[in-house]
């Protein structure tokens, strides 16, 4: 069976330089923090083209939505808009805080946070926007930014699936008032545990981002504020300094296996859409994702060919029980994209590793 994600691949091209990597943290006896996270934010930023103390590593992308929401002081009560067609972190970490999620809807051909559907969703009680950049696009920032803008909201930017993806001249991972991403194993740029990361060129918000993740203390045993545990270990981050450095070129090939897929599909089948990438951005390609108008139909026949596949995201986030105490109804006719993608939206096996014109001759 082809691999969805084919990290053994990847092992083995890197192998020589993980092991140097792995053998220096193991040797060393210091496994939180120390120089290979120092290293790792230095090289995060590097890439960024931000300060390093711009960039706070922590245990998971989860982790960072949590800090960022605590750095910006959301308080029980407060409103914050959050995608409906996505995963459930930014939702549930603004529903751990007590505030509460206003779910929006999404376009129909990017898949994106909808500018349109959250300037409806705006409140006197609305803080901020937490917008993803869904399967590796960024979200259309533009005009999520003019929108903060003119209500005083915040905005927070989930880039769990986008480093490395740009807007015009501008890197993900610094879009928003604070960015965060994750290092989940299967993400574009993924350790071999959890960790994440918070970005934000407000020093204010970094030194507190930084604070809140080590138990609200800048200083051993003194605790300035309510903090919680959230570190990255030295072997992640020995880890991500290895992939970062071929970060790049994987980019590329997934880039490449997208437009492999695009072009198979335009010529081929009428009845199933890629999503589309606005213009001016470019893709990490996290999840290579169409929309199936028979979505049934083509599962048969990726299930008979032996294609894996995985479907992103089955249901709209505000039906989910946890979120019954929030749910909207009359909010129903504002999400009909979202209720659209979970009903059409499949993903296909795209990673540096994935030999796509394989995948392709299989479903010809
Ligand atoms: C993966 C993901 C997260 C959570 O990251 P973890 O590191 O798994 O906690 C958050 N948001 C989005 C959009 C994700 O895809």
């Amino acid at each position: 069976m082809i691999p969805f994600v084919n990290l053994v691949e990847q092992r083995k091209k890197y192998c020589d330089e993980f092991q140097k990597a792995e053998q220096t943290v193991l040797n060393s006896g210091c496994f939180i923090g120390g120089p290979q996270v120092n290293a790792l934010e230095n090289e995060l930023a590097k890439y960024l083209g931000i300060q390093a103390s711009n960039v706070i590593t922590c245990a998971s992308g989860t982790d960072a939505i949590t800090i960022a929401l605590m750095a910006l002081e959301l308080k029980p009560g407060d409103e914050v808009i959050v995608p409906d067609f996505t995963f459930i972190a930014p939702a549930e970490c603004v529903a751990l805080l007590g505030g509460v999620p206003k779910f929006a809807d999404i376009d129909a051909q990017t898949l994106q946070i909808s500018p349109e559907s959250v300037q409806k969703l705006i409140t006197k009680r609305t803080k901020g926007i937490i917008a993803v950049d869904l399967f590796g696009q960024c979200a259309p920032f533009y005009a999520l930014k003019d929108l903060a803008k003119t209500n005083k909201l915040w905005l927070i930017e989930d880039a769990a699936q986008a480093f490395g993806a740009k807007q015009g001249k501008n890197f993900a991972c610094t879009l928003g008032d604070i960015s965060i991403t994750s290092f989940y194993p299967t993400k574009p740029l993924g350790c071999y545990g959890d960790g994440g990361a918070i970005f934000t060129k407000n020093i204010e918000l970094a030194t507190r981002a930084r604070q809140i993740a080590n138990h609200g203390s800048k200083m051993r045993y003194c605790h300035d504020c309510i903090g919680i545990n959230s570190r990255l270990d030295a072997l992640q981050a020995a880890i991500l300094c290895v992939k970062l450095l071929h970060l790049n070129e994987e980019l590329i090939i997934r880039q490449k296996n997208a437009t492999l897929y695009n072009n198979f599909f335009y010529n081929n089948c009428n009845d199933i859409i890629p999503q589309k990438i606005a213009s001016n951005n470019i893709s990490t390609y996290a999840q290579y994702t169409v929309l199936a108008k028979n979505r049934e139909t083509f599962i048969n026949k990726l299930e008979q060919a032996n294609i894996p596949y995985c479907i992103h995201y089955p249901t709209p986030l505000h039906t989910q029980k946890c979120f019954e105490k929030y749910a909207n109804l009359q909010n129903l006719e504002q999400i009909k994209n979202t209720i659209w993608a979970t009903l059409h939206a499949i993903s296909l096996p795209v990673c540096a590793f994935t030999h796509v014109h394989k995948i392709i001759d299989l479903l010809q």
